[in-house]
């Protein structure tokens, strides 16, 4: 007779885990606010006192330290505006991590750039300080560390090596919003952070994006750039008065978007408390069963002064301990017990075929190109310690730790079933 559902046998669960996203009258009211006023634009440069976006960008600032927040149009728009704000050009390398969303090396390309991949740490799943090494040429002009799924890369590290080649740093925080690391929250190490506010993030207004600063200049190029390229001579002017100077586009985030972050923003640590709570029980559980490990447990989190985000929780499952069982079956198995384990990325960003200098011929200029193709050389059969990764990872997302904890327990219950009946896959 069959144990695992995968085979016939009766389910862990069949009760659904939480939804995403979620709204509740606090989206409407804010949002309510923007409709009933006169006032449905943010203004020449996107955030004109008063408004929404002026709001929403100062408390997100708040909330994570930093002095300048300013609201763009989404996660992708944010790298965009943030690479040409720290003045990268065509032809200029910008070192990122192999494992990553598409756009945070795309975005290097929209801007006429060239993307060198690094390998990441297995400890984190970030960018690996140790291989910047590898990656610098007399080109390199920033380095774009992200904090995948929540966990925070080795700032202190990258933050080093970057002083030392004179490198300026972009922290892509998509999926670490309000992650910290030795009390310094996501997106402020560097000399600009970016964040998404997508549907899928753990704060959204279905789109939307950020990008956070401590530098006055830094802050001052981003609102020009938003809007055109228009640079304010000096405040409350009108739209006649404004110089523009540099090619840009419009990347201003709307109000109606703005007001349904405020919600979302003054829920967030009911959710994250949730989330940590949540993550823990499932960490101390993981942590008896042979043959997973939890990404992110190399720093503990139970010292005040770290956290993870949870956007993901990333398992490493070892083929081997599950007598070859590969990672896809076993996530089957787990959703066949009503558990919405899902793959994780199975292979790194330059086997997409954009990242292929065929694909890009019309795109960069030949400097780029160039430069772009000796990168390709340089990378060879790959990054090791990526490759892996993409062969062996698994995870749950966010709304998932927005559970119960007998919604863990379950979670736990499942993998050790599936563990203890693999061979019912065979
Ligand atoms: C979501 C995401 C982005 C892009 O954000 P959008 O708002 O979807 O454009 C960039 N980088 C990472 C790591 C992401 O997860």
């Amino acid at each position: 007779m069959a144990k695992l559902a995968a085979r016939g046998g009766t389910p862990v669960r069949t009760e659904t885990f939480p939804e995403w996203p979620l709204a509740g009258p606090e989206e409407r009211e804010w949002v309510e606010k923007v409709l009933s006023g006169s006032r449905w634009f943010g203004g020449l440069q996107g955030d004109d006192p008063g408004t929404m976006g002026r709001l929403f960008g100062e408390r997100f600032a708040e909330f994570h330290g930093a002095r300048f927040g300013m609201p763009v149009s989404n996660g992708s728009t944010a790298i965009e505006v943030a690479l040409k704000a720290l003045d990268i050009k065509p032809g200029d390398e910008v070192i990122v991590p192999a494992y990553t969303f598409i756009s945070t090396a795309t975005s290097v390309f929209m801007v006429g750039a060239v993307p060198v991949f690094a390998d990441m740490d297995p400890q984190t799943y970030c960018l690996d300080p140790m291989d910047l090494e590898r990656c610098l040429t007399p080109h390199t002009k920033a380095v774009l560390p992200v904090h995948l799924g929540g966990q925070m890369a080795d700032m202190p590290a990258i933050c080093d090596v970057a002083e030392k080649k004179g490198l300026r740093i972009l922290e892509d925080a998509a999926q670490a919003i309000d992650s910290v690391l030795e009390g310094k929250k996501s997106g402020t190490w560097g000399d600009l952070g970016t964040f998404s506010f997508q549907s899928n993030k753990t704060m959204t207004a279905g789109e939307g994006g950020l990008i956070l600063t401590n530098d006055p200049d830094i802050a001052e190029k981003v609102v020009a750039l938003r809007a055109f390229g228009r640079f304010q001579d000096k405040p409350g002017v009108r739209s006649s008065d404004l110089t523009c100077t540099q090619v840009s586009s419009n990347y201003r985030l709307s109000e109606l978007q703005a007001a349904v972050l405020m919600a979302q923003l003054e829920r967030f640590p009911d959710h994250d408390a949730l989330r940590q709570a949540n993550a823990e029980r499932l960490n101390q559980g993981v942590e008896q069963i042979p043959g997973l490990k939890h990404i992110g447990l190399n720093r503990p989190h139970s010292k005040p002064n770290n956290k993870h985000g949870y956007y993901y929780y990333f398992l490493r499952y070892d083929t081997e301990q599950y007598g070859n069982i590969n990672p896809d079956q076993f996530c089957e198995a787990l959703q066949a017990e009503g558990i919405p384990f899902v793959p994780g990325d199975r292979k790194p960003l330059y086997r997409h075929p954009v990242f292929e200098v065929e694909s890009l011929s019309d795109h960069l200029c030949p400097l780029a190109l160039e430069r772009y193709q000796k990168a390709l050389d340089l990378l060879g059969s790959g990054c090791p310690v990526t490759e892996e990764a993409c062969g062996c990872t698994i995870l749950l997302r966010h709304q998932v730790l927005l559970g119960q904890e007998k919604d863990m327990d379950d979670i736990l219950e499942a993998l050790w079933k599936v563990h203890k009946n693999i061979d019912e896959l065979r």
